[in-house]
């Protein structure tokens, strides 16, 4: 099989917000084959700069389009095809948005594969552990049912620590077992930072575990301060207080206080995951699936946390490809720990854009069956969205 054509589609609604949620325009990835199967694939990144890798000309041997890398190539061979891209654009693109663009690709390669086999995606890459009455790890925190992965409603905090309050409600009678509430207010002040957790812990009750999301605010002195505040409404995770590259302070908060530190949206490439795990000394990897590599690199960033006794999991706030991706890696590793699923106001590009519709039940999310990714894009929603 060959790869006869590498499309970067850039996909944006008429109208958007300022906000954090990142469904409201979005980089799909498109590879056909000279067998008539098609790959799609994701990118969360700056959407422009990431389709300029992907579509940029041969300039020279350490700079090139990531197409030109591709074309005439087997599908099949995601691990060289990998390092073939990573070696294309050595010079600007060892992080950051070349490797974002990568992950789109290597995505869709994932997807071909599948759809040639007849396979899910997570079976090619050997998982199935969400099929496992018992996992062999992570014992207290359990995550499976069967063909299922626990997962949590993801959203921005409330204007207000009432407004955040009622949220926290409205999602635990949705039946999340879990809820993380992210970024702006939080940072502002001690006040409305501790009030915010406060708030949202009574929305929820004892039973639901909360996850805060700080939103890269605080330098490490101020972290310690505020993680030893929110600790008496036991949050299950406190995630981004720290610019991404405070290493050291990552390292400081983590020795300071009992709560599990999370990190790894800003990552892209498994380097810098290495130093967030060893110099960072964090609790938690936040992968993202568009982000980080593709499937190619996530399995490894799972290994290496694995090697180091972390759970693994997931990053997404765009798309359903994005979910799927993301269910798929989780299927596959032993120390997947929970899935990360947006429970903010449904965008419309987000809705149409595929015709499969994840939603939550009971708290749980069903693990994709179908071949390959098994997403399909709607047509008539690429053709509205889709700018030039
Ligand atoms: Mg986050």
């Amino acid at each position: 099989m060959k790869i006869t054509k590498v499309e970067a589609i850039y996909l944006r609604q008429n109208v958007v917000k300022e906000q954090c949620d990142s469904g409201q325009d979005a980089l799909v990835v498109r590879i056909e084959t000279d067998a008539g199967i098609t790959g799609i694939g994701e990118v969360d990144s700056s959407p422009l700069a990431a389709k300029a890798m992907i579509e940029g000309p041969f300039s020279h041997t350490t700079a090139t389009g990531l197409a030109n890398v591709l074309l005439g190539e087997d599908p099949f061979e995601t691990e060289r095809l990998w390092h073939k891209m990573y070696r294309a654009n050595i010079y600007g693109g060892r992080r950051g948005v070349a490797i974002h663009a990568m992950s789109g690709l290597d995505m869709a390669l994932w997807d071909i594969k599948g759809k040639a086999l007849g396979m899910p995606v997570w079976k090619l890459l050997g998982g199935g552990f969400h099929r496992e009455e018992k996992l062999p790890w992570a014992e207290g925190n359990r995550p499976w049912k069967n063909q299922r992965i626990r997962c949590y409603a993801s959203s921005l905090w409330g204007p207000t620590p009432d407004a955040t309050r009622e949220l926290a409600g409205r999602y635990r009678d949705q039946g999340f077992t879990a809820v993380k509430f992210g970024w702006d207010p939080m940072g502002q002040d001690e006040k409305t930072d501790i009030a915010l957790v406060r708030e949202a812990r009574k929305g929820l009750g004892e039973d639901v575990d909360l996850m805060i999301d700080a939103g890269l605010p605080w330098d490490a002195k101020t972290a310690i301060q505020r993680a030893k505040a929110f600790e008496q409404y036991h949050p299950f995770w406190l995630e981004e207080p720290l610019r991404p590259d405070d290493y050291e302070g990552y390292a400081k908060l983590s020795a300071a206080t009992s709560l599990r530190i999370a990190a790894g949206e800003e990552e892209s490439c498994r380097a810098t995951f290495i130093e967030l795990m060893d110099k960072g000394r964090v609790d938690l990897l936040q992968v993202d699936l568009t982000r980080c590599g593709g499937f190619t690199e996530a399995i490894k960033i799972a290994a290496l946390a694995w090697d180091r006794g972390l759970p693994v999991a997931n990053h997404g706030f765009t798309t359903y490809i994005n979910v799927a991706a993301a269910l798929h890696f989780l299927a596959s590793i032993p120390n997947a720990l929970i899935c990360e699923f947006v429970a903010e106001e449904e965008t419309n590009l987000r809705e149409s854009l595929t015709k499969q519709k994840f939603r939550a039940k009971d708290g749980y999310l069903d693990i994709p069956d179908a071949p390959g990714l098994g997403i399909d894009l709607d047509e008539d929603a690429i053709a509205k969205y889709r700018v030039g």
